[in-house]
């Protein structure tokens, strides 16, 4: 029996009942392909239901209020995913009259969708033989083919690309990428793949050459690099302060306190005599509240480390260096804010104050 037969079979027997599974819409495959590419799906699976009925079409979607998507997509983290899904569907809807293409190439010309996910569009509600590979199908091709080149190296890419593409089964493309992922998240796993029950065993380079912990091979990433954020929550009588987050750096579209940002911590009397806080607050007579503890969010490449600072005014000449608008602090859950943020907003309550 083929690999892909074999993976096939296994597939149909230990698959996860999942909702875009008992799909063939272009649109809700897109969706859970974007949604999953950095989320596990234990957690994505609320975010697509959500997404589904909230943005029920590509229509929807195209003309949707941006702030709203990204609050439909708070907590999810890589927010340009949501940004690029509605500029994607706004291309979809001038280019491709509303449907999404079932060419590969035409795919690709759509903002957000790169190779892994029109391939795994094409595949799915195209029936086109194109092969996905995640990180799933780079370990399990690493490990059933001995690949030693570096996974995230252009070698060891177009090394697993050749080989996943020489497997497909060209009559069922669709079942056959889903297996090859599945089987990656559920049998050939990071830790502990379950070898002994493996239907590929016998075929398996990692397993006969005792290197299953060594392979798939990766290039360390560079170092995580430290941040620190003080944000200034500023309540003048029932109002707080946004402002949106415009550069292209972490978190763009989403919503924020006025923030002060130090190359290291830096004692609340230390930033009060900092420029920054002295051109924000000028003559204003303002009185701190309190200070919360620090709190920290791992990204991708990133830690932040960030504090709270609460701070109250009756004068409204603050001057923000950056357009704000004043926000009533009971609505301030309607606007979208990282998760870091969030998080803050949960063990505060900014109306008792
Ligand atoms: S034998 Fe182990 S390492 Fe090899 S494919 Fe199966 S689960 Fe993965």
């Amino acid at each position: 029996m083929s690999i892909s037969s074999t993976l096939i079979n296994w597939y149909l027997q230990k698959k996860r009942n999942l909702p875009w599974r008992n799909s063939q819409n272009p649109y809700h495959i897109w969706l859970s392909e974007v949604i999953l590419q950095q989320t596990r799906v234990a957690q994505g699976l609320a975010y697509y239901e959500r997404f589904v009925a909230r943005f029920p079409d590509i229509e929807t979607l195209a003309n949707a209020n941006t702030d709203e998507i990204l609050k439909t997509w708070q907590g999810l983290g890589y927010y340009s995913r949501a940004r690029n899904l509605q500029t994607g569907a706004q291309m979809v809807m001038d280019k491709f009259n509303g449907q999404l293409p079932g060419d590969y190439n035409q795919l690709l010309s759509i903002k957000g969708i790169g190779s892994y996910t029109a391939a795994a569009i094409g595949s799915i509600a195209f029936n086109l033989p194109v092969a996905v590979v995640d990180g799933n199908v780079n370990r399990v091709i690493s490990r059933l083919f001995g690949v030693h080149s570096p996974v995230n190296s252009t070698a060891g890419m177009k090394e697993i690309a050749v080989i996943a593409q020489n497997l497909i089964n060209p009559k069922l493309p669709g079942i056959h990428n889903q297996a090859m992922m599945e089987f990656g998240a559920l049998q050939c796993t990071i830790r502990n793949p379950d070898c002994c029950l493996c239907p590929l065993q016998s075929e398996c380079y990692a397993f006969k050459n005792n290197e299953i912990t060594l392979l798939p091979i990766k290039i360390k990433q560079a170092a995580v690099k430290k941040r620190y954020f003080t944000y200034l929550v500023i309540l003048y009588h029932i109002n707080t302060y946004l402002q949106k987050r415009t550069e292209k750096d972490i978190w763009q579209g989403l919503y924020e306190f006025p923030l002060i940002e130090t190359e290291k911590v830096v004692s609340l009397q230390k930033l009060k005599c900092s420029p920054q806080w002295n051109q924000i607050f000028q003559n204003v007579p303002h009185e701190i509240i309190e200070t919360s503890g620090l709190f920290k969010h791992q990204l991708s490449h990133q830690q932040i480390n960030a504090r709270f600072i609460l701070i109250k005014t009756n004068d409204d000449g603050i001057n923000f260096r950056k357009e704000s608008i004043a926000v009533r602090t009971d609505k301030i859950h309607d606007f979208p804010v990282s998760k870091l943020i969030d998080n803050y907003l949960s063990a505060i309550n900014l109306s008792n104050y």
